[in-house]
């Protein structure tokens, strides 16, 4: 039996942070195998929120970097640049004449992006951001799409427009040419910064990165925010409004209820339950570390591997769009 395809994505826009690993990529690995992974550098749309092009090669080399240390198999995953495969744009196109403008103002994902970066104005290629990505997920018939809490808006956006089309045009005796896709979250799906704001994010500068050391861990996490309430080891504390505390959850399972009951009875400090957790979140880390270390040290034979999975992913999307321009008798 074939196997289901999934399709997801990220912006390079620097190197990755533990939520993009919480919320995406974790998942992406757990699922390769199952099912046939394809992965987007989404770096046409970093130019949604910012228009400095100068890093973008670099990060999306560090990105795929990343994936790969975490355990993208490129073998079997594809993982390529969306500017290399220009059916991107083609399909784009198309699809930004399924949806109207109204419907994206109301996209929940667009209003937190101009809230959290203090936006005074919105482009038109910014408005029509989950468009492109509607593009990006259909060229490869993405069934499945594993993203974080933010991006769910953006697949509603997508399953909308696939409706759409195929309603309107079909292949050969009414063969729907895109499958409605899902979305896919995970339990962390919105890890949440160190500030304590909801979404560790690079914009906000609030993150720890997959490939931080523990010494750069420790100072990150030193300074996150907790419970105000509790200023010194003796106060008690109240886990659930604490940060540190989802890290424990994610990162440091087995000792949870001992945290819990520590925090909330005043025996353990912030301090010592900070370094605890940067201990544990630097230790999974470690072996990624490792594996980053060798390919950081090897950036061609990762840029061999984008232009292989560039390759097949040309393939693909040259196929799809063959049958998009028939259904609409294109050509
Ligand atoms: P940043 O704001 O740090 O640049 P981003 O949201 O712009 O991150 P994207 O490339 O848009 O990054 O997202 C990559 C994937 O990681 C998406 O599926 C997104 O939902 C997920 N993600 C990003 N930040 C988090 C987070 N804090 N918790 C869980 N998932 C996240
Ligand atoms: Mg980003």
């Amino acid at each position: 039996m074939n196997k289901k395809i999934i399709l997801s994505g990220m912006r390079p826009t620097g190197k990755l942070h533990i939520g993009h690993f919480t919320g995406a990529l974790e998942n992406w690995v757990a699922l390769q195998g199952e099912y046939l992974n394809y992965h987007l550098i989404a770096d046409y749309h970093t130019l949604t929120t910012s228009l400095d092009t100068s890093m973008v090669f670099e990060d999306s080399v560090e990105m795929a970097i990343d994936w790969i240390a975490c355990g993208i198999n490129p073998d079997k995953s594809p993982v390529f640049r969306q500017s290399q495969i220009k059916q991107h744009t083609e399909l784009f196109l198309i699809l930004s004449m399924l949806i109207t403008k109204a419907r994206l103002e109301k996209n929940p994902t667009l209003k937190e992006q101009i809230r959290d970066m203090n936006l005074q104005s919105v482009t038109y290629g910014h408005l029509g951001y989950p468009v492109l990505q509607a593009a990006d997920i259909l060229l490869y018939k993405g069934e499945l799409v594993p993203v974080g809490e933010d991006q769910v808006p953006h697949v509603e956006i997508t399953r909308q427009i696939a409706g759409v089309f195929n309603e309107r045009y079909t292949g050969i005796n009414g063969k729907l040419i895109f499958p409605v896709p899902e979305p896919m979250i995970t339990k962390f799906a919105r890890l949440p910064g160190l500030d304590g704001k909801a979404k560790m994010s690079k914009s906000l500068d609030n993150t720890i990165l997959i490939s931080d050391n523990e010494c750069n861990i420790k100072a990150k996490i030193k300074k996150a925010y907790t419970d105000p309430n509790k200023l010194r080891k003796g106060d008690k504390g109240n886990p659930d409004i604490c940060l540190v505390y989802t890290y424990h959850k994610k990162f440091n399972e087995p000792e949870l209820s001992q945290i819990r009951d520590g925090c909330a009875s005043g025996t353990l400090g912030c301090f010592d339950c900070k370094m605890n957790v940067a201990s544990k979140i630097s230790d999974y880390f470690l072996p990624v570390r490792e594996k980053r270390l060798i390919l950081e040290n090897n950036k061609n034979h990762v840029l061999e591997i984008l232009i292989e999975g560039e390759k097949k992913a040309r393939v693909i999307a040259e196929n799809t769009m063959k049958e998009v321009r028939e259904s609409m008798k294109l050509g």
